[in-house]
């Protein structure tokens, strides 16, 4: 296969993410985002060639939006566009990988929709448009719960009755597989290690946050579960809190199961916390003020994720580092400061001048000499859906 250009397609319910990715060449040729889908505003925003460009497309759905998207790809591929990789939030237990859409494997991702009710609905939407607009081209599904499909049974069951999980699939899942699987490779090839045998913790932390443990190139624990909201402390997300408070609030709240719900994905995290903003810097920067609702979700934000580290290294056998990524642990030396504080009985230390060094896309290690391995990955999750898609279409045609 000489030219490997593929269309990433990432579907939300009102907007649509694309990027051209060839994994031979560092940039992508083309970027953007269509959002407000739907509404008079809707608009298409993209970067040709690292210049930037948009205009409006006034009450397209995902299907306009990508007839207007067709061109500017047919541009950029210039006729070497090998085929499309939907990003899809979920795939249950079906779907262990990457996985060529047909009628079956479609009627397969529609079905999982009681598991993420807002998600796939608009993944469906994404793959049924593009399947119109470019009907000779391959398409190929790449799932956040897929890197994750490796966990053993000890660490994806909750103590739950079993009829729950064998008729009702009640399970720890795990998401941002695509990122964890990205980073952890990386953070093996980075350091001269075989990523076959390498074992690694890595944190992801933008507005969704995750830990993961990975084993060998595979995922072994996660900190995400049935849904995105188990774990760490998010922008807006709780993480885990006391499963009773759902019933505590009813009774002692009135609140309804919608309100509880939004409660927790919504208003909590960093945002409740605060009292003030689900955004790191805003924090950061309240916090040099004196905020004391800044400080205090700073302080539970990396208290929670260090024992959210500390408990993913029961899969493992050996460390060979920590690897911070996602806007947050990409960008501040900060919270990865804190963060590791917490963390000196793993021999963790961080070289304070690296660690500074390490923001806006700079990877690298941060720990001192003859302590325990931290670096910052970005990551790159299009890149990643992208090489899934061309390895499934490889098989394909070998
Ligand atoms: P993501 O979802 O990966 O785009 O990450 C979004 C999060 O990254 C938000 O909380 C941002 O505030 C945070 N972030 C981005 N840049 C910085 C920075 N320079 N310092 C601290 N947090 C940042």
């Amino acid at each position: 296969m000489q030219a490997c250009n593929i269309l990433v397609i990432n579907c939300g319910s009102s907007s649509i993410k694309f990027a051209l990715v060839n994994p031979t060449e560092p940039d992508f040729t083309l970027s953007g985002l269509a959002e407000r889908l739907g509404s008079a505003d809707a608009a298409l925003h993209w970067q040709y060639r690292g210049s930037k460009d948009s205009k409006p497309i006034g009450n397209a759905d995902h299907r306009q939006a990508l007839a207007e998207l067709l061109p500017l790809v047919e541009r950029a591929a210039q006729g070497k566009l090998l085929g499309i990789g939907h990003r899809v939030v979920h795939g249950g237990e079906y779907f262990t990988t990457a996985s060529w859409i047909d009628s079956k494997a479609l009627q397969e991702i529609k079905s999982l929709e009681p598991l993420a009710p807002l998600h796939i609905p608009a993944n469906v939407q994404g793959i049924e448009a593009a399947t119109k607009l470019f009907p000779d081209l391959p398409q190929v599904a790449v799932f956040d719960t897929a890197f994750h499909q490796s966990l053993p049974e000890h660490a994806f069951r909750y103590a739950l009755p079993e009829v729950l999980y064998r008729q009702h699939g009640v399970r720890r899942y795990g998401f941002h597989g695509t990122s964890h699987h990205y980073v952890s490779a990386q953070a093996a090839s980075f350091s001269g290690l075989a990523y076959g045998d390498s074992s690694w913790l890595v944190a992801h932390l933008g507005n969704g946050c995750s830990t993961c443990a990975v084993v060998n190139g595979q995922s072994r624990d996660t900190s995400m579960g049935l849904t995105p909201l188990e774990g760490l402390v998010m922008g807006t997300r709780s993480g885990d809190v006391d499963p009773n408070l759902h019933g505590h609030l009813a009774r002692t709240m009135g609140w309804s199961l919608d309100e509880i719900n939004h409660t927790l994905n919504q208003d909590s995290g960093l945002l409740g916390l605060s009292g003030l903003s689900n955004d790191m810097r805003t924090l950061e920067q309240a916090r040099e003020q004196g905020h004391v609702g800044a400080t205090l979700a700073i302080e539970v934000f990396c208290y929670r994720l260090a024992k959210s580290i500390a408990s993913m290294s029961c899969a493992l056998l050996r460390l060979d580092g920590l690897v911070f990524t996602g806007g947050i642990g990409e960008n501040s030396a900060l919270i990865r400061n804190k963060t590791v504080q917490h963390l000196s009985l793993f021999n963790m230390q961080l070289d304070r001048e690296a660690n500074a060094l390490c923001i806006r896309g700079v990877a690298g290690p941060i720990h001192t000499p003859g302590h325990t391995r931290v670096l910052v990955i970005p990551t790159n999750e299009e890149r990643q859906i992208a090489l899934d898609t061309l390895a499934l279409l490889k098989q394909h045609t070998a």
